[in-house]
């Protein structure tokens, strides 16, 4: 597994002190969070418990950093880091960093570089979250630009933040803003812009996927747009809301788009939209941006839920959906839903076939990583497979820029799991090579 990382920090100092400070490896050491360095074996060669940072990545393991080439002419730290965790993966990384003059005499730049090889595999990462949008498609129904970051007419700021945040490929979705649309406008709209993603994708084929977009609101049609756009225009996957104009995706009324999806096996991800029934009553307002902050996990947490006690991942057991956001509060609560089964078994059903928790590790349902922590994504991972788990960004939205990092300091995986993690699952799911 190698993951490639390049950064650029302005810094405050002349390039002169820079150097020097950045030569002072203990010192360079002691800068990363989670670095010790224990023993000086001579000027190049120390011991340590090693966490090396650069930008949002970083990877910890216990062992030897060897300063591999010193050069003042150039300004050059050329260090690599060796070692194992514990849970027996050996990891290494190569760091070069140089130092750059800046805009001015008092300022430079520390320009990083690195590679995270664990156990010499090569890996792709592959983000399953990140958004884009198409204003020629938005523009019929008049929906205005939620971030400046959506567009895709310049993607070099875009694959900058990919290659800063170890990302190889996106697979890009846009959140449904189309479901109140009328049957012609919704054809044209889906039309015009699975088309235009067709060209995001051709103009940066090593860079970009996409999911396919459909219009739900309309079951028949939706089922003839993802089968148009897997056999005609070559996607694997297509997105879908939480919900549908307030109605439930596990309403009968979308058997039709769920059995095409089976049919043609896609990966089909689910992105919530909110629980905009909740917001009138004003129980989502106030600090703290309630309306995402909890809304969206919510919307996915009640999805989710009616997708199983409805029965319909029974019905359609070869459907693959990948929830966004480690899929909201189900994973960290779902043996409720087993207990409300033996609990109030006079008030539930009719029943699905398996146990809830049992749904979340069979193979039907995948979950992104984007729960922050790595005890969360340990978590997460526990309540569900390490086989289900796929990198999510969320890009350009802020929420973190730091997955690769997460999926490397997970404690308790082995080094398949992590690359199956880092884009093995995903590229099996949506036929990347
Ligand atoms: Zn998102």
């Amino acid at each position: 597994m190698e993951v490639k990382l390049d950064k650029r920090y302005p810094l405050d100092v002349d390039s002169a002190r820079a150097w020097k400070l950045l030569t002072d490896v203990p010192a360079t050491a002691g800068c990363m969070p989670g670095a010790a360095i224990t023993e000086k074996l001579d000027d190049t060669h120390y011991k340590g418990s090693v966490k090396v940072k650069v930008g949002p990545a970083s990877a910890a393991f216990a062992g030897d950093i060897e300063v591999l080439a010193l050069d003042a002419t150039t300004r050059t730290l050329q260090l690599l880091g060796k070692g194992a965790d514990r849970g027996g993966s050996s990891a290494s990384m190569n760091l070069t960093a140089t130092i750059e003059s800046g805009g001015d005499a008092a300022s430079s730049v520390l320009v990083g570089h690195a590679e995270v090889v664990v156990n010499g595999k090569r890996v792709k990462t592959i983000d399953v979250h990140a958004h884009c949008c198409v204003p020629k498609a938005m523009a019929l129904v008049k929906h205005p630009l939620e971030a400046p970051g959506l567009l895709m007419d310049d993607t070099s700021v875009r694959i900058a933040a990919m290659d800063a945040q170890g990302i190889d490929v996106e697979a890009l979705s846009i959140n449904p803003y189309w479901y109140r649309a009328e049957r012609d406008v919704a054809a044209e709209l889906i039309e015009v812009q699975n088309e235009t993603l067709v060209e995001f994708c051709a103009a940066n084929p090593d860079r970009f996927v996409a999911f396919a977009t459909a219009a739900l609101q309309h079951p028949e049609l939706a089922a003839e747009q993802v089968e148009h756009a897997v056999k005609k225009l070559g996607f694997r996957g297509v997105g879908v809301g939480g919900s549908v104009a307030g109605e439930e995706l596990a309403n009968p009324r979308f058997h039709p788009f769920w059995a095409k999806c089976e049919e043609l096996g896609v990966l089909v991800f689910m992105h919530p939209l909110g629980t905009r029934e909740l917001e009138p009553s004003g129980r989502l307002g106030g600090s703290g941006l309630l309306t995402n902050t909890i809304g969206n996990p919510l919307e996915t947490t009640i999805a989710l839920s009616h997708l199983i006690f409805e029965g319909t991942l029974d019905r359609f057991p070869g459907l693959k959906i990948c929830a966004a956001h480690g899929g909201g509060f189900l994973p960290s609560y779902a043996n409720r839903s087993d207990a409300v089964i033996r609990c109030f078994p006079d008030r539930v059903g009719p029943l699905p076939k398996k146990n809830p928790t049992a749904y979340l590790k069979d193979g039907q349902l995948f979950f992104d990583t984007i729960v922050f922590t790595p005890e969360a994504l340990r978590h997460l991972i526990a309540e569900t497979g390490p086989g289900q788990i796929m990198i999510g960004t969320d890009y350009p939205f802020p929420w973190t820029s730091t997955e690769v990092d997460l999926v490397l300091s997970t404690p308790g995986l082995s080094d398949e799991q992590r690359v199956a993690i880092l884009g093995g699952t995903a590229a099996k799911l949506l036929g990347i090579k």
